[in-house]
C-alpha cells in the first residue's frame, strides 16, 4: 500500500465523494479506513472504532462474516459474471429467488427482480407499478406520492420522490407529478402536536385530500420508508402505514415500501412492514442482503402485481428494464449467504433487544446533555437530533455536530453525522458490552461539544 501522505493527497486531487462538497474533502481530508474485524473497522493510523454505522447502515452481520467472503470466492472462481437479460440465467439466483420468495412469504411477496443496489431497487419498482396500471388498462396513473423527509436515492426518479431539499434542488427539474406529504415527525412537524396518533390521522387526511385534488385515476402508487431512516430516524406511529395502506386500497394506488435499511431485521422486524402489519406491493431492498461484503439489491413483487404481468402474454408486459448487473452471480451467492447467516444468527431478536438497550441509554443521555433535542429509534436505526437552544428546538450548529462526532470517534466509536442528526445503525450482532461502549463514547463527544 501507498504512504498515507500520497492517499491523502491523492484523494484530494482526483476522488469526489458522494454526499459531499469536493473543496470541503480538500480541506478535511476523510478517514481512510483500511481494515475491519469483527464489529469494528480500524483506520490507516491503526485506530482501531467499534462502527456504530454498520458501513452505511449494511454491514448488519459485523466485517468477519466468513461464509459470505468464502460464498464470494467461490463464485469467483466458478462464474464470476454473466447477465441474465433474456435467455440466461445463473443457478446461485434461481436458488436466491427461491429462498427470497420464503422469505418475504409473509409480506405477500414471492418474485424478486435483481438490481445492483437501493437507488436501482427504487427505480425498478417506479417503472414497474406505471407499467402494472398501464397494463390493467389505467395508462393515465402515472403520479407518485411521497413523505417530505424521505430518502429513496439518487436516480432520477428516486431524486423525484426524495422529500429533502438537499438532494433535489441542485438537480432540478426532476420527475413531474410528484406530490409529497408531511413526514410522520413528532418533534417537528405542521400540526403543533407531538401526539403520534393525531400526525398519523392528519397526514391521511393531507393524502386523500390530495387524492380527491389530482384524481385517484391519476395516481401510481405512495412510496415511503417503514421507519424513515436518512432524513433523522423518524418512527411513525403504529397506525400511519396501516391508515397509508387502507387508503392505497380505496383508490387503486399501489404502496412501495422502500426497506433498503428495514429489511433483514434492522428495526428488530424481518421487514418494516411487518412491523406494522402491512402488506406492500413492491418492496426495494439493498444494503444486508450481501451484508454490504457486494454491490446487490432485490425488488420483491406482490402476487397481485405479478400475476397482472405473467398472464398478459402482450408486449405490454414485458418488462424493458434492467441492469447489466442484475442478478450478479456473485452477488446472489453473497446474498445466500448472507441470508443464511441472518437466519441463523437471529439477527432481528438481537436488533430488537439491543435496540431497546441503546435507546435507553440514549434518553439517559439526553437527562444530562442539554444539546440533545430528540431521541429516536427503532431496533438498531436510531437518532440524537441536536438542539443549541431545546425550548425553540434551533438545530446545532455544523461545528458542535462536527464536534460530537469526531470526539466521539477518538473515544472509539464511529457515528455518522447527517444535519444536526447523529445517526447509529450499528451491525445487528452487536452485544450489551457493544452499546455499552457507544454509550460511554457518545457521552465523551456531546461533553466535549458542550465546550
Ligand atoms: N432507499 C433508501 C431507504 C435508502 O436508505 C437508500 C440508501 N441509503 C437508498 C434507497 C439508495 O440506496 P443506494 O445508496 O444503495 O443506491
Amino acid at each position: 500500500m501507498r504512504e498515507t501522505n500520497f492517499l491523502i493527497e491523492n484523494n484530494a486531487r482526483h476522488l469526489w465523494h458522494p454526499m459531499a462538497h469536493p473543496a470541503e474533502m480538500q480541506a478535511t481530508p476523510p478517514r481512510i479506513i483500511n481494515a475491519g474485524e469483527g464489529v469494528e473497522i480500524v483506520d490507516i493510523h491503526g485506530k482501531k472504532v467499534l462502527d456504530a454505522v454498520g458501513g452505511l447502515w449494511n454491514v448488519n452481520l459485523g466485517y468477519s462474516c466468513e461464509p459470505v467472503k468464502e460464498a464470494i470466492r467461490r463464485q469467483l472462481d466458478d462464474l464470476p459474471y454473466y447477465s441474465t437479460f433474456r435467455g440466461t440465467t445463473n443457478s446461485p439466483l434461481i436458488e436466491l429467488s427461491y429462498e427470497l420468495a420464503e422469505w418475504f412469504r409473509e409480506d405477500g411477496l414471492t418474485r424478486s427482480f435483481f438490481t445492483s443496489g437501493g437507488s436501482d431497487s427504487v427505480e425498478t419498482c417506479l417503472r414497474l407499478a406505471r407499467q402494472y396500471h398501464k397494463l390493467n388498462g389505467q395508462p393515465e396513473r402515472t403520479k407518485f406520492v411521497a413523505l417530505k423527509k424521505g430518502y429513496h436515492g439518487t436516480h432520477f426518479g428516486g431524486a423525484s420522490v426524495n422529500g429533502n431539499a438537499n438532494f433535489r434542488r441542485n438537480y432540478e427539474p426532476l420527475l413531474p407529478g410528484v406530490y409529497h406529504l408531511p413526514a410522520p415527525y413528532t418533534y417537528r412537524n405542521p400540526f403543533d402536536t407531538t401526539d403520534g396518533a393525531v400526525i398519523a390521522k392528519s397526514i391521511a387526511r393531507l393524502f386523500e385530500d390530495e387524492i380527491a385534488f389530482q384524481g385517484a385515476d391519476t395516481i401510481a402508487a405512495l412510496i415511503m420508508e417503514p421507519v424513515l431512516g436518512a432524513g433523522g430516524v423518524i418512527v411513525p406511529h403504529e397506525t400511519f402505514m396501516p391508515l397509508m395502506r387502507e387508503i392505497c386500497d380505496r383508490h387503486g394506488i399501489l404502496l412501495i415500501a422502500d426497506e433498503v435499511i428495514t429489511a433483514f431485521g434492522r428495526t428488530g422486524a424481518w421487514t418494516g412492514s411487518r412491523l406494522w402489519g402491512v402488506k406492500p406491493d413492491f418492496m426495494s431492498t439493498a444494503k444486508a442482503i450481501t451484508n454490504g461484503y457486494y454491490p446487490f439489491g432485490a425488488v420483491m413483487i406482490a402476487d397481485k402485481v405479478a400475476e397482472a404481468f405473467e398472464s398478459n402474454k402482450t408486449a405490454a408486459g414485458s418488462i424493458g428494464h434492467g441492469y447489466t448487473y442484475s442478478g450478479h452471480p456473485v452477488g446472489a451467492a453473497a446474498a445466500l449467504a448472507t441470508l443464511k447467516e441472518t437466519r441463523k444468527q437471529n439477527v432481528a431478536a438481537n436488533a430488537g433487544a439491543r435496540g431497546e438497550e441503546l435507546i435507553a441509554g440514549l434518553e439517559a443521555l439526553k437527562e444530562r446533555h442539554e444539546l440533545i433535542g430528540d431521541v429516536r429509534g427503532k431496533g438498531l436505526m436510531c437518532a440524537l437530533e441536536l438542539v443549541s437552544d431545546r425550548e425553540k428546538k434551533t438545530a446545532a450548529a455544523k461545528d458542535v455536530v462536527q464536534k460530537v462526532q469526531d470526539v466521539t470517534y477518538d473515544a472509539g466509536v464511529m457515528v455518522r453525522t447527517s444535519g444536526a442528526n447523529v445517526i447509529l445503525s450499528p451491525p445487528l450482532v452487536i452485544t450489551a458490552g457493544d452499546v455499552a461502549r457507544i454509550l460511554t463514547a457518545l457521552d465523551a463527544g456531546l461533553t466535549a461539544a458542550r465546550g
